[in-house]
């Protein structure tokens, strides 16, 4: 799952990142709407989380070219004012949930999860041959046992599960999974498919995860690239 959060203040923007990283999300931030407005539309996000007091292209004002052109996924609100007219005006403009600052990180949490309820294909399982995932309480297993992963190891596999059959560069991986900001050149994605074969695919015979030399990586069964 990969978010994208318009929050000038630094702080906040910070703490948020911070949390849902630790959630298992990917988060990329924009610190003002027009550069959250190219963002959005140059990247697919699953949920969009938008401040309205923003410089530039305010969060109201975001929302509405979003929605205009045509991105659907999840938008929720921050908002410092509780007032009505913030939170009409918010839901107006087409986003699908609000909440007032300052709030709990829980808070924040449950509602995302939520709208990422409502909004999912009600997708609860990835799998492929005996590895199999579980969206809603996050647990993971191979040959029916409990394979234990670290939130970016998490994040990984789900996007190959999501991505099953189909080739992935390390570019593609890394700006889902540790945001677009990241330096392409890391040797972070070899480094955390390394930690997830060792867990996933480490004295089984039927190998899950394949590297395509000079491509990047893909999850499939068989043998072979
Ligand atoms: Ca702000």
């Amino acid at each position: 799952m990969r978010m994208l959060l318009v929050e000038d203040e630094k702080n906040v923007a910070a703490f948020i990142k911070k949390g849902l990283e630790e959630e298992f999300y990917a988060v990329d931030v924009a610190e003002d709407g027009g550069e959250g407005l190219l963002m959005a539309t140059s990247n697919e996000y699953d949920l969009m989380i938008l401040d309205i007091m923003l410089p530039g292209i305010n969060g109201i004002e975001l929302c509405k070219r979003l929605r205009e052109k045509g991105l659907k996924a999840p938008i929720l609100m921050l908002t410092a004012i509780d007032s009505v007219n913030s939170k009409v005006e918010g839901l107006e403009s087409g986003a699908d949930d609000y909440l007032t600052k300052p709030f709990a990180f829980s808070e924040l949490l449950a509602r995302i999860k939520a709208l990422l309820r409502r909004t999912s294909d009600s997708v609860s399982e990835l799998s492929l041959e005996d590895l199999r995932m579980d969206l809603l309480s996050r647990r993971v297993f191979r040959e029916d046992k409990e394979v234990v992963l670290t939130p970016k190891e998490f994040s990984l596999l789900e996007y190959l599960l999501r991505n099953k059959g189909r080739v992935l560069s390390r570019t593609q991986i890394i700006e889902n999974i540790w945001g677009y900001t990241f330096d392409p050149n890391s040797n972070v994605v070899d480094v955390h498919v390394k930690f997830l074969r060792e867990k996933i695919d480490a004295g089984i015979d039927k190998k899950l995860i394949h590297t395509v030399r000079g491509a990047g990586y893909i999850l499939k069964t068989g043998n072979g690239n």
